[in-house]
C-alpha cells in the first residue's frame, strides 16, 4: 500500500523549501523503497531551489543519503529488504554504448524509478532532486540506484559517498589517475575539493596544494591531507603552485570551483603535460578564452569529472572499507547534524561557506 511520509519540497523558484506529506507508492518492477537515515545537503539542491536545474517544480530535495531498503519490486535480485545502501544517481543500464564497451562508469542511459511519488495535499507529482528526492522518511528509486555497504558504518557518514564526497575523491582518483609521487594542487576547498585532496593523499601525492581565498579552509584542507597552503587572495595562485613545484607546475590540478578565472589557474599552475581535472560546476552563461597555442604547446590533457567518473558499485564499498580502516576519515566532512525541518537553514549556513557538510539525520 502507498505510504504517507514527511518530505522536503522546493514548491517554486526562489521559494523557502518546507516540509509536506508526500505519498510513496509500493516498489513496481525494478524499484525499491528505501527507508532514509540520513542525507547530506548539497550545493545541487540549492541550485534546483534556485531554479538553476530545470523548471520541473515542486522538487523533492535531498540526493546524498544512506538508509535501509525497505521493500523491492518484482525481478528485483540484487538488493533485499533490509540491506544497508548508500543511493546513488549512477545506476548503470548494462546495455549502451558505453557499458558494452566496458566503461560503466559513463552509462549514457542510468535509471530512476518509473513511478512518481506525489504531494499528498494536491496530487502533485514530484520530480526527485537527481532521481533520488531523500530528504524524505522513505523514497522511491530504482534498485540499481542502492548500492550495497558494510552496515556498521554511520548512516551519515556513508551518505556522503553519494555525491559530493565521491566526486571530489573521484576527480583525484579516478579522472586524474594521480599516483605515487605526485604533485597535485585543488583549487576551491568546500567538500569537493577537500574531497579530492582527501582523495590524492589515498593515491599517495607526495605534494598536495591547497588553494582557496578563505584562510578558515586552508586550515581545514591541512587537517584532511594539504601539505601547503596558498590564499589567492594575497597571493598569485600560479606562481605560488610553480614554486612549490621546483618551478614547473603541479601534475595534476583539481579545479573544485567551476568559474573561468580559476580553470585559468588551473590551466596554467600545471606542469608541462600534466592534467587538469574540471570538478567544479560552472552556470551556462560562463565563457573561457584561452589562447589556443597554449594549449597545443602545454600538452597533457584538460578532463572533466562528472561525479568523480565513479562506478557505485567499485568505488562505495571500497571507500567506506578504507574508511573503516581509520585510511580515509570520512567523519571529518560532516560539520553538523540537522533536522528534516532545518534544510533552509542549512542552505543559509553553506551559502556564507560555514560548513561542509549539514547532514539530515532521520
Ligand atoms: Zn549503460
Ligand atoms: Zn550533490
Amino acid at each position: 500500500m502507498a505510504q504517507e511520509v514527511c518530505g522536503v519540497i522546493a514548491p517554486g523558484k526562489n521559494e523557502p523549501v518546507r516540509v509536506e506529506t508526500i505519498v510513496v507508492p509500493d516498489p513496481g518492477p525494478g524499484e525499491a523503497v528505501v527507508k532514509i537515515q540520513a542525507c547530506g545537503v548539497c550545493h545541487t539542491d540549492l541550485h534546483y531551489k534556485q531554479g538553476g536545474i530545470s523548471d520541473d517544480f515542486p522538487f523533492l530535495l535531498g540526493h546524498e543519503a544512506a538508509g535501509i531498503v525497505e521493500s523491492v519490486g518484482e525481478g528485483v535480485t540484487d538488493v533485499a529488504p533490509g540491506d544497508f545502501v548508500i543511493l546513488n544517481w549512477r545506476a548503470v543500464c548494462g546495455n549502451c554504448r558505453a557499458c558494452l564497451r566496458g566503461r560503466p562508469q559513463y552509462c549514457f542511459n542510468t535509471h530512476n524509478a518509473k513511478q512518481k511519488m506525489t504531494l499528498a495535499s494536491t496530487g502533485q507529482e514530484l520530480s526527485p532532486a537527481l532521481g533520488i528526492g531523500a530528504f524524505a522518511d522513505k523514497t522511491l528509486v530504482a534498485a540499481g540506484q542502492c548500492t550495497k555497504v558494510d552496515p556498521t558504518v554511520s548512516p551519515a557518514v556513508a551518505g556522503l559517498l553519494g555525491c559530493g564526497v565521491m566526486a571530489g575523491i573521484g576527480a583525484a582518483i579516478n579522472t586524474g589517475n594521480v599516483g605515487r609521487g605526485d604533485t597535485v594542487a585543488v583549487i576551491g576547498c568546500g567538500g569537493v575539493g577537500d574531497a579530492a585532496i582527501a582523495g590524492a593523499r589515498l593515491a599517495g601525492a607526495a605534494r598536495i596544494i591547497a588553494v582557496d581565498i578563505d584562510d578558515r579552509k586552508l586550515e581545514k584542507a591541512l587537517t584532511m591531507g594539504a601539505t601547503h597552503t596558498v590564499n589567492s587572495k594575497t597571493s598569485d595562485a600560479v606562481e605560488a603552485i610553480r614554486e612549490l613545484t621546483g618551478g614547473f607546475g603541479a601534475d595534476v590540478v583539481i579545479e573544485a570551483v567551476g568559474r573561468p578565472e580559476t580553470y585559468k589557474q588551473a590551466f596554467y599552475g600545471r606542469d608541462l603535460a600534466g592534467t587538469v581535472v574540471l570538478v567544479g560546476v560552472p552556470t551556462p552563461e560562463m565563457k573561457l578564452e584561452l589562447p589556443l597555442l597554449d594549449v597545443f604547446g602545454r600538452g597533457g590533457s584538460l578532463k572533466s569529472s562528472w561525479y568523480g567518473d565513479c562506478l557505485p558499485s567499485r568505488d562505495f564499498p571500497m571507500l567506506i572499507d578504507l574508511h573503516q580502516q581509520g585510511r580515509l576519515d570520512l567523519g571529518a566532512f560532516v560539520t553538523e547534524t540537522v533536522q528534516l525541518d532545518e534544510v533552509e537553514k542549512a542552505f543559509e549556513r553553506m551559502h556564507g561557506g560555514d560548513v561542509l557538510r549539514s547532514v539530515v539525520v532521520l
